[in-house]
């Protein structure tokens, strides 16, 4: 282990990466607002500030919820930019707006700083077992240094393209995703009413057209699957003001470019709506609970 590596961000996704990072003999220094987050991966050097976690670091990687919560934490008194060494790596592994990214790249860069975007995908059950999909945004050189660490986290690595690019294939990735969970829970909620058996429904789905990430690994009906939010009360997970953020992300990006995203919005307003109804702290598979309550019977 040729790099030291500080990690903020201590929360679903970021103490299992950490986790994978000190199983595969890289030690972390990590750092979180949350005291309890921050110390709840053993074995991990916890500090008290982001500069303290950056001091002497030549790899820091941020896990924050959204853009404004990075550029903090680089920006403000005891932030990263006050501990990190000069020419050191500044991963994001967040997923926020690829301009914000470029934002980001721009200040890091004035302070000596490289910067790279490596937003993820794989979900809670991916961190856990170090099988995540990298996508990366940035100079080839730094992607290069970059790569035996995220390496001990995931399992393939995209190069993108610019600063950004990482952000736009997330926020792609992320707007087929909330649609996608939305339609199987209600085609999984429509055959349950309707006296199917869920698991069968299942089986059937996962081998045929009907068949996603949602429906084979993620599956929104609880006690279908071990192990995901839904057979254990919809904690953990991918919380639904985290999806609201990204389709917001993608209604901003393709504002931006003058393309519609007529289903985009919708799942936006679903995921909203959600929250409006009690449902901000649970993981986003909860949507088939709420419709299963507005169905009659
Ligand atoms: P989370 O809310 O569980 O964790 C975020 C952590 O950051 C929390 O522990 C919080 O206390 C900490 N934090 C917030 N502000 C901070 C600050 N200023 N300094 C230090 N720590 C701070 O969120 P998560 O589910 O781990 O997601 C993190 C990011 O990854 C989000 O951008 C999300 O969209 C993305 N993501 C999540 C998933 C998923 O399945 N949960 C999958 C892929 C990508």
């Amino acid at each position: 282990n040729a790099s030291n590596v500080s990690f903020i961000g201590i929360g679903q996704m970021g103490s299992r990466m950490v986790k994978n990072l000190l199983k595969k003999g890289q030690e972390v220094k990590v750092f979180d607002v949350v005291p309890a987050a921050a110390s709840s991966v053993p074995g991990a050097r916890v500090c008290n500030s982001a500069a303290e976690a950056a001091k002497d670091a030549d790899i820091v990687i941020t896990m924050l919820p959204t853009g404004d919560d990075v550029k903090h934490t680089l920006t403000q008194k005891q932030g990263i930019l006050e501990g990190i060494p000069k020419k050191s790596l500044f991963i994001d592994c967040s997923t926020i707006e690829p301009k914000m990214a470029q934002e980001l790249h721009r200040i890091s860069t004035e302070n000596g700083v490289r910067y790279i975007d490596a937003p993820l995908s794989g979900g809670v059950t991916g961190a856990e077992n170090g099988t995540l999909t990298f996508m990366v945004g940035g100079a080839d050189g730094d992607l290069k240094e970059a790569e035996p660490v995220l390496n001990k986290m995931g399992a393939k690595v995209f190069k993108c393209g610019d600063i950004g690019a990482g952000q736009i294939a997330k926020l792609c990735n992320n707007l087929i995703l909330g649609i996608t969970m939305i339609g199987t829970c209600e085609a999984m909620n429509l055959g349950i009413k309707l006296g199917l058996d869920p698991k069968v429904l299942t089986n059937i789905v996962n081998v045929s057209t009907g068949r996603s990430w949602s429906s084979d690994t993620y599956n929104p009906v609880p006690g279908i699957m071990p192990n995901v939010p839904s057979s254990k009360g919809y904690e953990g997970g991918f919380s639904v003001p985290l999806i609201a953020k990204d389709l917001y992300l993608a209604q901003a990006a393709a504002l931006s470019c003058g393309t519609p995203l007529l289903l985009g919005a919708l799942a936006h307003q679903i995921y909203r709506t959600l929250i409006l109804q009690g449902y901000g702290d649970k993981d986003f598979a909860v949507v088939y609970e709420y419709l299963k309550g507005q169905s009659k019977n």
